[in-house]
């Protein structure tokens, strides 16, 4: 990072409700994810775990409760949705995606100065791309897109990097790279939260852990977090809000 802050943000969550016209998606949601901290948000499908990224991120607006970021210090959140919802058949270049993520540091529309060409070269070559700048989206494989997506994060240079199932549908290789990528972040004492469908990878790589099944399960050390026992009840929460489910065990009580 160009100004490397000695306090990373801080996200703060406080008896958290997210949801969607009125129908909750996370329930009373609390805890905090530490300074500098990097964690795997885990859970079945449906479980809330897209929707809480984007009440960080401040695309959905709490139904109650509050998220409070400290030390953002005016930089844009890092955000990479769940499937990138770019348009792949757009003829936009690897260079130019990258580019993007100067936008968000500096609000220029103007041109780009040497040393920001240099960044946003530095940040191609980063993730393997070298030589492929001039190359067009449509042109790629999936794994190759979501490497031109990290390069977009890297030159974003933002001390939150929020990043929605980044190895979903991508090679082993690609996802080996990235996971690389992360831990880079975390090193460089970035706050970094990944939703992540592999268990195992989570275990293995983030400190970290909340598991959500619509409420929170379980927050903290992975370790302590993905364990047998908890993703029991993840699963049987979760089988609660299917209509056809036979009986729902929380309601009997
Ligand atoms: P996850 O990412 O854990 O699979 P989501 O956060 O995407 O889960 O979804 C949680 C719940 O919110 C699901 O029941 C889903 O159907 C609902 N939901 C998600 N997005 C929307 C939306 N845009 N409008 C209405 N309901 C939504
Ligand atoms: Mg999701």
């Amino acid at each position: 990072m160009n100004k490397l802050s000695p306090a990373a943000p801080r996200i703060a969550i406080a008896n958290l409700t997210l949801g969607y016209e009125g129908h909750p998606a996370v329930h009373h949601l609390s805890g905090e994810m530490p300074a500098g901290s990097m964690t795997a948000v885990v859970g079945p499908n449906g479980s809330g775990k897209s929707t809480l990224l984007k009440g960080i991120v401040g695309l959905l607006k709490p139904i109650h409760g509050h998220i409070e970021i400290d030390g953002l210090g005016g930089n844009a959140i890092s955000y990479l949705p769940q499937q990138a919802n770019i348009d792949r058949t757009f003829p936009i270049s690897v260079e130019e995606t990258a580019s993007l993520g100067l936008w968000s540091r500096c609000g220029t529309f103007g041109g780009v100065s040497r040393p920001e060409r240099e960044r946003v070269a530095r940040a191609i070559s980063a993730v393997g791309l070298e030589g492929f700048e001039q190359r067009t989206l449509d042109t790629l494989s999936g794994g190759q897109v979501q490497r031109v997506l990290f390069a977009r994060v890297l030159v974003q240079d933002s001390p939150l990097i929020l990043l929605d199932e980044p190895f979903n549908a991508i090679d082993a290789n690609t996802a080996g790279d990235l996971m690389n990528l992360i831990e880079r972040w975390h090193k460089e004492r970035r706050t970094v939260v990944a939703v992540m469908h592999d268990l195992d990878l989570a275990r293995d790589r983030f400190p970290n852990a909340l598991l959500l099944a619509r409420e929170k399960i379980a927050w903290g050390e992975t370790c302590d977090v993905i364990t047998p026992a908890n993703l029991l009840k993840a699963r049987n929460m979760s089988e609660c809000w299917d209509d056809d489910a036979p009986w729902c065990e929380r309601e009997a009580v």
